[in-house]
Parts: structure tokens; C-alpha cells; sequence
């Protein structure tokens, strides 16, 4: 596209954003510690999910040097429910290197940011633009679906010279002055205009500048991620008001899981089965009642039952408990009812 194109394409773009453009918590604000927040949260998680997980998290860690602080424990309770608690440890790990590296102030290098746990390409180029305005190009799920379609680009985005590539075109259109709204604008044509599957092109502000061909093809990828299938086992061990489980090392390093089960359980029947994704997998979870008669000491523990909503539990493990202790509670009343008739 010539240069005079590309500032008309803007024009058309940053017109139409100022007038139905997302109202977002994250886009009131030039701070680099809640840009930063926003942009770990929406990996992976859709904006709905995450705005309210969003102003809770400000409201409990201030900013960098109040999240470096906090307990991992405390980071994890926090972001419970958004999944993916990768996300989680890098932010916190950041939080704490931007205090000893930095004194507490996020740098305003994109390489520097780079330097930072969990903090690549995108997300430097994310906080750059929206909390320093720089002319920071991005390329994620949104911006790179529209850039691929205004020119019909065609080559994979999912091997390294696709991607190059298409960095560097999103480069080419980035304003010197106004990255931050220009960014914000692009990805929201692609979150409400430009969908993946359904193309509104009908309604389009640059529809005169977008050479796709065909849309719904683009942006061309060479593989499919398959979704592979698991299936996990645990235990569910109730006494006395308390129930064991054990501290995962694995996927939710640092948070509480029904304990597995290391032995078969066949022939037995779960008394409770879900299934929940986590990346590219669909994981069975099935869940077995068991009487525990010696725990592993350095991972599990009796915990009190009313004490569970203070510690960090994974999502599909907590729905599990919840339902198996309201179980439990009905059972319970029922036999006592039956001995009192
Ligand atoms: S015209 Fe259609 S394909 Fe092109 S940018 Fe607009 S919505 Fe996307």
C-alpha cells in the first residue's frame, strides 16, 4: 500500500474507533504497571473474562512494588479461575525484577521489557505503545487476522518468515505519533469487525483499502493444532471437617489439586467426572472416593474444609470439590433424618 493509502487507511480506521470503539478498564490508563496486568490477562482469555479479574487485581496489588511483595500464595488466589497460572508466576516474577532492577520503574526499552520473565515480542510492543505511545508495531490473534486480510497476505503466520514478514508490514503502518490509538483501533476492528469466521465486511470503515480475496481464509496457517485427549484420576478423601489434597508441582505449580491417583482404579466407578480444556488438550478429570491412610508429608495435607475458599485452587478441581462436599453434606442429613424417624 503507498504511503498516502496507508495515512488514509488510518484516517478511516481511527474514525470509526473514536465512534464505536471498546470502552476498556485497561484503555483509561497510561500506566505501564495495569497495561501490563491487562496484557498477561487477555493471553489466551477473552476481554469479558478478564475485566473483572482485571479491577480486582488493581484493587489488591497497587503496583509493581505491592505485587512483589505478595506471597505467591496471594498471586494465586487472585488469579484463580483465569487458568493458565504460568501467566500468573512470570507477572509476579516481573513485578519483583522491576523493583531490584529497576527501583520499581517499568523500563521504556522494548528490549529491556524483553528481558523481564514472561514478557516477549508482543507484550513489550503492547506496553510500549499503550503506556509510552511509542511507534511499537503488533502482531497477535486480532491485528495479525486484519493485516493479513487488508493484503491478502497469504504466506503461513505460523512459520518464522510468515511472521517476520508480517511484522514487518504492521511496522509499516504504525504512526509515528499516535501508536496507542492506532493500535487500540486496529485490534478492534479485529475483535468486532473483521471475526474470524464471519467477516463483517458489509459494515467495514476500510473496506476500500482491504484487498482479501477470499477473508474466511485468512490468515493462512500450515498447521492445526489437534486437541489432544487426557484423561486424569484423583482422589476424594474427606474426615472430620478437613480434606486432603496435595500441592501441585506440575501443571498449577503452587496451588491445591484433589491429590492423584498413582494407582488403576479400574473397575471402580468416579463419583464425579468433568472435562475441562487446558491448551491444546480436553482433559477428563475423574474422581475416585478413597480412605487415605498414610499421606505423602511433603506435598499433601489435611485441610479444614471451611478454610477453602482462602487458598488457591485450580477452577476444574474446586468445581469438583464443591460438588462432592455438597454431596457429602445432603448424605449426611439424610442418614441422620433416617435415625432420628
Ligand atoms: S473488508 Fe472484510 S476482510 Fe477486509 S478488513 Fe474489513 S472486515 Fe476484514
Amino acid at each position: 500500500m503507498s504511503p498516502k493509502n496507508v495515512r488514509a487507511f488510518r484516517r478511516s480506521l481511527l474514525r470509526w474507533y473514536r465512534r464505536d470503539g471498546r470502552d476498556l478498564p485497561w484503555r483509561g490508563t497510561r500506566d505501564a504497571y495495569a497495561i501490563l496486568v491487562s496484557e498477561f490477562m487477555l493471553q489466551q482469555t477473552q476481554v469479558a473474562t478478564v475485566i473483572p479479574y482485571f479491577n480486582a487485581w488493581l484493587r489488591r496489588f497497587l503496583d509493581f512494588a505491592s505485587l512483589a511483595r505478595a506471597s505467591e500464595n496471594h498471586v494465586l488466589h487472585a488469579w484463580q479461575g483465569l487458568g493458565y497460572y504460568a501467566r500468573a508466576r512470570n507477572l509476579h516474577a516481573t513485578a519483583r525484577a522491576v523493583v531490584d532492577r529497576h527501583r520499581g520503574r517499568f523500563p521504556r526499552s522494548v528490549e529491556q521489557m524483553q528481558q523481564l520473565p514472561g514478557i516477549g515480542k508482543y507484550t513489550a510492543h503492547a506496553v510500549a505503545s499503550f503506556a509510552f505511545n511509542q511507534p511499537a508495531p503488533i502482531v497477535e490473534t486480532n491485528t495479525g487476522r486484519v493485516l493479513a486480510r487488508i493484503l491478502n497476505f497469504r504466506r503461513p503466520i505460523d512459520q518464522t518468515a510468515g511472521q517476520k514478514a508480517l511484522w514487518q508490514h504492521a511496522a509499516a503502518f504504525v504512526p509515528k505519533r499516535s501508536a496507542r490509538i492506532y493500535n487500540s483501533a486496529l485490534m478492534d476492528l479485529g475483535a468486532l469487525v473483521c471475526l474470524p469466521r464471519r467477516p463483517r465486511c458489509g459494515v467495514c470503515p476500510v473496506k476500500k483499502f482491504c484487498r482479501a480475496i477470499n477473508p474466511k481464509t485468512l490468515p493462512v496457517r500450515k498447521f492445526r493444532p489437534r486437541t489432544k485427549r487426557l484423561t486424569e484420576k484423583h482422589a476424594f478423601v474427606v474426615r472430620q471437617g478437613k480434606i486432603l489434597l496435595e500441592q501441585s508441582a506440575a501443571r498449577w505449580r503452587g496451588m491445591w489439586i484433589l491429590p492423584p491417583l498413582r494407582t488403576s482404579a479400574a473397575n471402580q466407578q468416579p463419583i464425579y467426572k468433568s472435562i475441562f480444556p487446558f491448551t491444546n488438550h480436553r482433559v477428563a478429570l475423574n474422581v475416585y472416593a478413597r480412605s487415605w491412610r498414610k499421606i505423602d508429608k511433603h506435598s499433601q495435607r489435611w485441610l479444614r474444609i471451611d478454610s477453602l475458599d482462602s487458598i488457591p485452587i485450580p477452577s476444574a478441581h474446586r468445581r469438583a470439590m464443591r460438588h462432592l462436599l455438597s454431596e457429602a453434606t445432603a448424605a449426611t442429613s439424610r442418614r441422620q433424618r433416617s435415625s432420628e424417624s
